[in-house]
């Protein structure tokens, strides 16, 4: 029935949305095997795309040519750009999205790529000819030849939901768990894991009271995530805040004797920076509400995701409890909240370029490997599927520095570290987070994908366009003085002191309270030149001034260690005769197989004085 493909995505989640999309767009012929072609890119939890950190992978997606962000935005009910009263590197962007719009711009995107076939059934087991991937077999007992696999199952592999003291299997609400997969890779030698996660119940909107809630609007000037030129919906909607009390507390209280996390049925951990509200109740006692986000799922359905109320408590104390929250006294549930336990693979087990170590060719993304998040498992998707079609090819890989993007930090995090929890990204997790801003994502990371095909010469001149345009916007800044009498007026009305002098306009923007529009408004020249470039590019200028000095010894930073991080080591290289490296180091470099020194010198247990030893080694 099948030709062989080249690329086989098993999942047509977050990550294999990307991974079949990247790999097609390179050339390859990709399968996508899922289990349910109704639920293709489903967000199984909140309708939402970014937020902090998240909101910058979307936009390095974006940059590199993958469809994350251009899905998002077509498919937006509200758009808020977090963290602006912050420092640029803590802006992030977050949408609000139309759950079934969101999955359905997915589908039509994916069909619209002619090297994309796509199959609905569920993938068994994987075809291993001399230590590769060669393909797959599915439940429906067929054997579909490719060249590379990429398995990105999601919550899937061998799922249980869990709700009160009910248990079933399940890969998500109302879908089937996927065996068979888990139990062939622990047979060849694969380490598995089991995590949780959980979700909060879905409610009619028509039975809510808002007028007993907060407003919270998107912003007045909507942002976007992609660079491209994507129609945004013309309106936004709005969401609400309300919070939980103390009866809803001592409400909830009342189930935790059937509560699977507290009477230990759920053995997996959960993310520990998204708990379920009894978690929440249990952790922090002494706090006597806590926030609820009340989102629409889309444009044209009354359901209600309760961002905040994630439980898995008795589906009966679920609905008593939110019957206690202000403007949800007569609310009607759609869905309960639950929990689900699922395996994953302790990423160690896999290269930079999230092949893995123990089976050529075969590449694991997303939930998967131990994160949580769409934009984690989009990110890695895109990466797997970038490498996977290099690979078959015998193309130049793709590993992101850690200096240069998120996806980087993420995968080298994962692939260097391990993870025991459920890993989200966070911008304190990146050391050179002020240069890895989402205003500047294109500008990192475009040339990369357009080195590698994925992105046309129109985009890059595009992108090459704002950098230079930017920059001459800083010269002018830099080059061009003002009088004080044009300038103190507008210093004055900005509480800021006056000048006693001609001072170049860079200096000027130095300040705190002061915009490079301000400036504009004393001089005529830089207003006329700004007239001249759009808002992206003058913001970019102006981040460029405001933040000079730090970019600057950020840079310093990333250049000094370049020398560890540029420096290659073989990844199959014998560790076992470097006797003076310490017994912890050697078995962790075997485990590991590190790409550069830099990556060696992250690995727990292996000590600078190691270091030192495969420095001395290798040189
Ligand atoms: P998924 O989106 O799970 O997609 C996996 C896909 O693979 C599915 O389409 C499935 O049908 C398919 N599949 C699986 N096995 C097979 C097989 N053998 N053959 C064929 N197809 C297969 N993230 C957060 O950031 N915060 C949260 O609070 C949060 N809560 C969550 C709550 C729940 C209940 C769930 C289920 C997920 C939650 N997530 C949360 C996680 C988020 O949904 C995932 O991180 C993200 O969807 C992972 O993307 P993925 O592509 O790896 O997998």
């Amino acid at each position: 029935m099948f030709k062989k493909y080249n690329v086989i995505v098993v999942g047509g989640g977050h990550a294999g949305c990307e991974a079949a999309a990247a790999a097609a767009n390179l050339g390859s012929s990709v399968l996508l095997i899922t289990m349910n072609m109704a639920t293709i890119a489903q967000m199984s939890c909140n309708p939402a795309m970014g937020g902090v950190a998240k909101g910058q992978i979307v936009r390095e997606i974006d940059a590199m040519g993958g469809y994350s962000g251009i899905i998002a935005d077509k498919t937006t009910l509200q758009f808020r750009m977090l963290n602006r009263s912050k420092g640029p590197a803590m802006w992030s962007p977050r949408s609000q999205n139309d759950r079934m719009r969101f999955a359905e711009e997915w589908r039509l995107q994916l069909e619209a790529l002619p090297n994309i076939d796509i199959w609905q059934d569920t993938v068994k087991e994987i075809i291993v000819k001399d230590g590769k991937a060669n393909g797959v077999v599915t439940s429906l007992g067929l054997a579909i030849e490719g060249d590379a696999v990429v398995l990105t199952n999601g919550t899937f592999l061998n799922g249980t939901i869990h709700i009160g003291e009910k248990r079933f299997g399940g890969g998500r609400t109302g879908e089937k768990a996927a065996t068979g997969l888990t139990e062939q890779l622990v047979a060849s030698g694969f380490q598995s894991g089991r995590m949780k996660t959980g979700t909060p119940p879905r409610v009619d909107g028509r039975s809510l009271d808002y007028t007993k809630m907060e407003e919270q609007w998107g912003d007045d000037e909507r942002g976007r995530f992609s660079f491209t030129d994507v129609t945004l919906p013309t309106e936004q909607r709005c969401c609400w805040i309300t919070y939980t009390n103390e009866a809803v507390h001592e409400t909830l209280k009342e189930g935790f004797e059937k509560s699977p996390m507290f009477t230990g049925r759920i053995k997996g951990l959960g993310p520990r920076y998204c708990p379920s509200i009894e978690d929440k109740i249990n952790r922090f006692a002494e706090r006597d509400r806590h926030q609820i986000f009340v989102e629409p799922e889309g444009w044209k359905t009354v359901e209600i995701y309760v961002n905040g109320f994630s439980t898995s408590l008795p589906e009966d104390v679920q609905l008593k409890a939110l019957h206690l929250i202000p403007g949800f006294e007569h609310a009607r549930m759609f869905r309960p909240g639950y929990a689900i336990e699922y395996d994953y693979f302790p990423p160690m087990q896999l290269d930079l370029t999230l092949e893995t170590h123990r089976i050529k060719h075969l590449f694991f993304a997303g939930q998967i490997n131990g994160t949580t998040g769409y934009e984690e498992a989009a990110s890695q998707g895109f990466i797997a599927g970038i490498n996977a079609h290099q690979r078959i090819n015998d193309l130049h890989e793709l590993i992101l520095k850690r200096s240069e993007s998120y996806i980087g930090v993420l995968i080298d995090d994962l692939v260097t570290k391990g993870t025991e929890e459920p890993y989200r990204m966070f911008t304190s997790r990146a050391e050179h987070r002020l240069l890895l801003r989402q205003d500047n994502a294109d500008a990192r990371l475009t040339p990369i994908a357009h080195q590698l095909g994925l992105v046309s010469d129109e985009r890059l001149e595009q992108v090459k366009q704002k950098v230079a345009s930017a920059d001459l916007i800083v010269e002018h800044l830099r080059t061009h003085s003002i009088d004080t009498e044009a300038i103190n007026p507008v210093l004055q009305e900005l509480h800021t002191s006056p000048l006693t002098q001609k001072t170049r306009l860079f200096h000027i923007l130095t300040r705190p309270q002061v915009s490079i529009a301000d400036i504009a408004r004393a001089d005529s020249t830089l207003a006329n030149l700004l007239a001249r470039y759009d808002k992206a590019v003058i913001e970019q200028a102006e981040i460029k001034v405001k933040y000079d000095s730090y970019f600057e010894k950020e840079i310093e930073i990333v250049n000094k260690m370049r020398r560890m991080e540029d420096q290659e080591i073989n990844p199959d290289f014998d560790y076992t005769n470097l006797v003076s490296l310490s017994k912890e180091a050697r078995e962790k470099l075997i485990k590991v197989k590190p790409r550069t020194l830099g990556q060696a010198s992250r690995i727990s247990g292996v000590s600078p004085s190691d270091i030192s030893v495969l420095m001395v080694h290798m040189s």
